[in-house]
């Protein structure tokens, strides 16, 4: 629209020019054919003709004396005795000049005649003004109209579209100070920041959970630590209260010692189920073959189970079927299930010990022939600090089957038991073997 404005101006001033430069060749024509009265004729017919929009028709001698003027009233707005312009011969010399009272110019174009005189037309731009300023009128009740709705509509848009932004902004503001739970509110909107504020809530969720669960691991660890803790202290605190001489003083040293170890080993395995259970264990996976990690994990229990009399049997398990997962973790948890095995079977008893690939999973499992676990008990010996009352005269700390439920669900797989009491169990690993 602007540049529609500025081509209509252009066009106009060149067909005003035009119009001028043809009423000075047809003035000069009169000029040569008759001399001044020629001209005076010439410009009394224009007059006669245009009335008041006629040209302004006027001849100076070369010094800038006036020889001819033929104007009418129009032209009394205009100083003309300033239009004296040095016009060197055969050029068209442009002369603007303003109105004296109004913001009228008058644009006047002078050419030297052949004796030397110089001959003038002018015309002002009121009319060529006049069509400008409709169409500035115009253009203004187009465009002021069209920018005020664009504003108002480009403000409702972009507050709709940033009010995401604002929801992320308050809940920020509402968690900063404390408010953890504080989740930007679940819109019907899409588009980027509707998936940015759904982002926010994710990882929010996922903070609280690891906050609520540091939190019990925290609360855990320092409940569980208790019992061992007041036991060592009972160890160390009875000989220091007994006569000298009734205690051997490097004997209960010894015990200080192996029940600090206890307690080193189970805050060892505490923290690792903790973060397992939080999410927050580094997991180094790798392609593991199960049958090479299940025969160094029976190489490892052979001596101590033939050493109660008890047969490991590894025969049916499948070679080469591979599982994604953390070498060394999964490596505890084997050894774990197969230490239980070890520790409540009787001497006489076997343990099985079987890999398999079944539907895309692993299936691993240790079973034995020995006591086996009462069905109350089940459901509870994946509990931490868990152990089953005929259990009590074995070593443990009640955090074996902890560990391993936890470290199986960090690798997304599941774990189960079945179990008859007096006759055996079945512990059954479930994992995705890596495709
Ligand atoms: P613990 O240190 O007592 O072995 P675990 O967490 O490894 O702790 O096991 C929890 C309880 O589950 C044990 O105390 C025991 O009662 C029972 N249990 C685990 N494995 C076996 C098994 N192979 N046979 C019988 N009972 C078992």
């Amino acid at each position: 629209m602007i540049s529609a404005y500025f081509i209509l101006a252009s066009s106009l001033k060149h067909r005003d020019r035009a119009a001028i430069i043809s009423s000075l060749t047809h003035m000069r024509d009169a000029y040569k054919d008759e001399g001044q009265r020629g001209l005076e004729r010439e410009a009394a017919v224009q007059i006669s003709r245009q009335g008041k929009d006629a040209h302004v028709i006027r001849l100076l001698s070369r010094d800038g004396r006036k020889l001819l003027e033929m104007r009418t009233a129009t032209w009394n707005g205009f100083n003309l005795n300033r239009a004296v312009p040095i016009v060197p011969p055969k050029t068209l010399r442009w002369t603007v000049i303003p109105g004296i009272r109004d913001e009228q110019v008058m644009e006047l174009a002078s050419r030297r005649l052949s004796n030397g005189d110089i001959l003038q037309v002018g015309n002002s731009d009121a009319a060529r003004e006049d069509v400008l300023e409709r169409f500035r009128w115009i253009l203004a009740a187009i465009f002021l109209p069209a920018i005020l709705l664009g504003f108002i509509g480009g403000f409702f848009i972009a507050r709709r579209a940033l009010r995401p932004v604002r929801d992320l902004i308050q809940t920020l503001e509402a968690v900063k100070s404390g408010a953890i739970g504080a989740r930007a509110p679940d819109r019907p909107a899409s588009g980027e920041l509707a998936e940015l504020a759904g982002i926010f809530n994710t990882m929010m969720e996922r903070i609280e959970s690891l906050v609520r669960g540091m939190k019990s691991a925290l609360d855990n660890v320092a409940h569980d630590l208790r019992t061992p803790m007041t036991r060592l202290r009972a160890i160390a605190e009875l000989p220091l209260r007994s006569e000298p001489g009734v205690f051997d003083y490097r004997e209960v040293l010894a015990d200080c010692v192996e029940e600090s170890d206890n307690v080193l080993a189970m805050l060892d395995t505490l923290m690792d189920i903790s973060e397992a259970e939080t999410g927050t264990m580094t997991l180094k996976l790798e392609s593991v073959d199960m049958h090479e990690l299940l025969g160094q994990a029976v190489e490892a229990y052979r001596y101590a189970a033939e050493e109660k009399g008890i047969r490991i049997n590894a025969d049916d398990a499948a070679a080469n079927v591979r599982v994604l997962c953390d070498r060394g973790r999964m490596r505890r948890v084997v050894a774990n299930l197969l230490d239980n095995a070890v520790k409540y079977t009787p001497a006489g008893g076997l343990i099985t010990v079987d890999v398999a690939e079944k539907n895309g999973f692993a299936i691993f499992r240790v079973s034995d022939t020995g006591i086996g676990i009462p069905a109350d008990d089940l459901p509870k010996i994946w509990d931490r600090l868990y152990r089953g009352g005929t259990s009590r005269s074995q070593r443990g700390l009640g955090l074996g089957l902890s560990l391993v439920k936890a470290i199986v669900d960090a690798h997304g797989g599941d774990v189960s038991v079945a179990s008859t009491s007096g006759s055996g169990s079945c512990f059954t690993l479930r994992l995705k073997i890596t495709s």
